[in-house]
């Protein structure tokens, strides 16, 4: 991975990559502070991708933004890439504020819905049911149960989402750009590639510093989401050094093979601790936090650290090296894996 050498932009500016592509950067409350958005000037109008997360430092930033740099055209689209709450939250207020739709994948779609109809006990009961199953201490599945607005917190309405597929293209002023649809980080992201100028927005599917969470799917934690995101970057490891990346966090860059490589390393090596020691004895999820990550951890990311863990044991499970079986630990039915 090479950063490409284009200053960030400023607060409620945004920075030309390309003739009719432009990036910001939006604010989050979390350790990772910001989320990239991207503006395709089409001439149809402006064709946002993604909206950030509910708030009202959000609200400025696209009060700013529509107010000034983006004024001069209409709002054609919103395209939300994926159901996380950095992205989607503050879709419903922007599609009011903007006059304009929002698009996403039926995937993405089905799965915000799904989160957001959850009511806050159905909520929390189904990520502590997950949490025991993982075998978390008694502690720490009290943390999933107190959980339980994790996503209405930064989502609290749905726009009416009209759909996008992987046939779907976004005609630019100068440009085409052609849609995919991929499953690993979340359940149907949309990325888009402009073939002729070697540009491509892999959104959180391939950034250039963190390794997107891969987490099991909460309504089946059997399902091998890091199959699909291992085959997603087998393909990744064949693309051009040369294509520019434009990515959902951090900063552009090129040779995205390189990076998609040193992904798929990092995940071989998380699912050889985990078959070692698979070998020696049964293991939990929550065992598994400890070898992946040797520490333990607060609410937010132990959502993602325990859900980590169980991906990678449902792909050994699926790849056939360990076998699931049901452990009674402390009176409880816990899902344990074996080499
Ligand atoms: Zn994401």
């Amino acid at each position: 991975m090479i950063p490409l050498n284009i200053d960030l932009p400023n607060t409620h500016q945004l920075v030309q990559l390309s003739p009719d592509l432009y990036w910001g950067r939006l604010p989050l409350p979390f350790r990772l502070d910001h989320i990239n958005l991207y503006v395709i000037d089409t001439p149809d109008g402006w064709v946002i991708i993604d909206a950030g997360i509910y708030g009202e430092q959000t609200r400025n930033y696209w009060k700013a933004l529509l107010d000034g740099f983006l004024s001069e055209k209409p709002i054609n689209k919103i395209i939300i890439t994926h159901h996380h709450v950095d992205h989607i939250g503050f879709a419903s207020e922007l599609a009011q504020m903007t006059g304009a739709e929002c698009y996403s994948s039926a995937a993405e779609k089905e799965h915000a819905q799904f989160l957001f109809d959850l009511s806050a006990i159905d909520f929390s009961e189904l990520l502590a049911s997950h949490y025991t199953r993982y075998g978390l201490p008694e502690a720490e599945i009290a943390l999933g149960r107190n959980d339980s607005d994790r996503y209405r917190r930064y989502v609290p309405e749905l726009p009416e989402f009209k759909e996008f597929s992987a046939t779907d293209i976004i005609k630019g002023c100068n440009s085409h750009w052609q849609c995919r649809i991929d499953r690993g980080h979340s359940s149907g992201q949309i990325s888009l590639i402009n073939k002729k100028d070697s540009l491509f927005l892999p959104t959180d599917f391939l950034l250039p510093r963190i390794s997107p969470n891969i987490s099991a799917d909460i309504r089946n934690t059997d399902k091998d989401v890091l199959g699909d995101y291992l085959n997603y970057l087998h393909e990744m490891s064949a693309i051009s050094p040369e294509i520019k990346i434009f990515p959902g966090h951090d900063w552009p860059f090129i040779n995205g093979n390189k990076r998609a490589n040193t992904l798929i390393n990092h995940h071989n090596h998380r699912l050889e601790l985990l078959l070692a020691e698979a070998k020696l004895k049964p293991i939990s999820a929550s065992d598994g936090i400890d070898i992946l990550f040797k520490r333990r951890f607060e609410s937010h990311e132990l959502f993602f650290a325990s859900g980590e863990a169980r991906a990678h044991l449902t792909h050994l499970m699926c790849q056939q090296k360990v076998s699931k079986k049901t452990e009674i630990r402390n009176h409880i039915e816990v899902d344990v894996f074996t080499a």
